[in-house]
Parts: structure tokens; C-alpha cells; sequence
């Protein structure tokens, strides 16, 4: 297939964003593969402050990041992203650059435990009034399980009324799949 899958599309829009020395934020690091990702980016001058609300999951991404050499470009915080403002440091704010959101629930663990419309709104209006130009917020959205077809409903139309003077929003989505497979809502402030 020529056309992009969805997590390499959700790389190459992190990429056009971010830059070596970069400032990024891994909003759900599950087991910590964005992390890496993004930690790798950022290069050693770089950092990546990642998010998420299990404890399973930073102790994995610790691992994870540590095995690679890079967990000192990362700040790991067992907290959800909607305390975002509050955790990243004020030295940082307007230049953050990317931010992934891979939503859903951490693959082989508690499914009950998922991202919730609410909060991940929340954290994207956090991070649009605080990341740079041009940075970019890439969500993908898993709708397959109950709790993230109501978070799919609430994140588009949140997203379909941003101002398009604040942000441009694009949907990237294969529309005759079966089983409901991921899509990417990507979000670049102006
Ligand atoms: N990015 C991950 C990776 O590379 O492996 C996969 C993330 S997984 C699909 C979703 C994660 O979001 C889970 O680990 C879950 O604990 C976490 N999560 C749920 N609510 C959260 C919140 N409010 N803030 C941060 N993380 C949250």
C-alpha cells in the first residue's frame, strides 16, 4: 500500500513539527513506544514530558526508554494529561512543538482503565493556549470499545468548532475498513 498507515501518518506529522532540542509531550505513554519516538526526535538535547495515569505504564516506559539510553531526556509523570499545565515547567510553555495522544486503553492490561473525552479535551485546550507556533497535536482515536466511541463523538465535535484562526484540524481516516480501526485527528495551532 502506498497511502500511509495510521501510526506512520502520526509519526511523519510529528516529524514535520519537531526539531532536535525540542520541547514534546507524550500525553498517554501506555508502554512507552511514543516516548521512545519522540525521545529519539528530540535528540539529547531535547525533552519529552509523558503522562499517564497507570503505574504499570511508567514503570514499562521507564524501562523502555532506559534500555534505549534516553530516559534522561524524559520526564515521566504518574498523572493524566489534563494536569498538564500545571506539570510542565512555565520555562517550557509556548515551546512545545508536538504532542501525541495515542487513546484507548494500555493493549494487555486493564481495558476498563481508557482515555475519557473529558480529560483529553482538557489537556488539548492546555496545550493549545501553551505550545509554540505550528506545533502540532496528533490524536489517534480507537472507537472500536464503548467508552471510545462516546470519546471519538465529543473529540470531533470539540474539534470541528475550533476557530480556524487558532487551528487548523485535519482528519486522517481510511473509511472502508472494517472493525472500526484508528484514526488521527491532527491539530496545528496558528
Ligand atoms: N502511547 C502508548 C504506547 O506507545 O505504547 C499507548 C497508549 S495506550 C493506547 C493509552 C494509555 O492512556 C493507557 O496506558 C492509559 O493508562 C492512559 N491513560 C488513560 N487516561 C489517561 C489520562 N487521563 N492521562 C494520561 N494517560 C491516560
Amino acid at each position: 500500500m502506498k497511502m500511509e498507515r495510521i501510526l506512520p501518518f502520526a509519526k511523519s506529522l510529528i516529524k514535520k513539527a519537531v526539531q532536535p532540542g525540542d520541547v514534546v509531550v507524550d500525553a498517554t505513554l501506555g508502554n512507552g513506544h511514543d516516548a521512545l519516538f519522540l525521545a529519539e526526535l528530540v535528540g539529547e538535547s531535547g525533552k519529552v514530558y509523558g503522562f499517564d495515569v497507570q503505574a504499570e505504564a511508567i514503570e514499562t516506559s521507564k524501562e523502555r526508554l532506559s534500555q534505549h539510553g534516553v530516559l534522561q531526556r524524559v520526564t515521566l509523570f504518574h498523572e493524566g494529561h489534563e494536569e498538564l499545565s500545571n506539570r510542565v515547567p512555565t520555562t517550557c510553555h509556548g515551546k512545545i512543538t508536538g504532542a501525541i495522544f495515542n487513546l484507548g486503553y494500555l493493549p494487555g492490561s486493564d481495558k476498563t482503565i481508557v482515555t475519557r473525552s473529558d480529560t483529553t479535551i482538557a489537556a488539548i485546550k492546555q496545550l493549545l493556549s501553551i505550545m509554540a507556533p505550528e506545533g502540532i497535536i496528533v490524536l489517534v482515536i480507537y472507537h472500536g470499545h464503548e467508552e471510545g466511541a462516546v470519546e471519538r463523538d465529543s473529540l470531533l465535535q470539540h474539534c470541528q468548532q475550533l476557530d480556524q484562526k487558532i487551528a487548523h484540524v485535519l482528519q486522517y481516516q481510511f473509511i472502508n475498513q472494517q472493525n472500526n480501526p484508528p484514526f488521527i485527528v491532527a491539530i496545528e495551532k496558528r
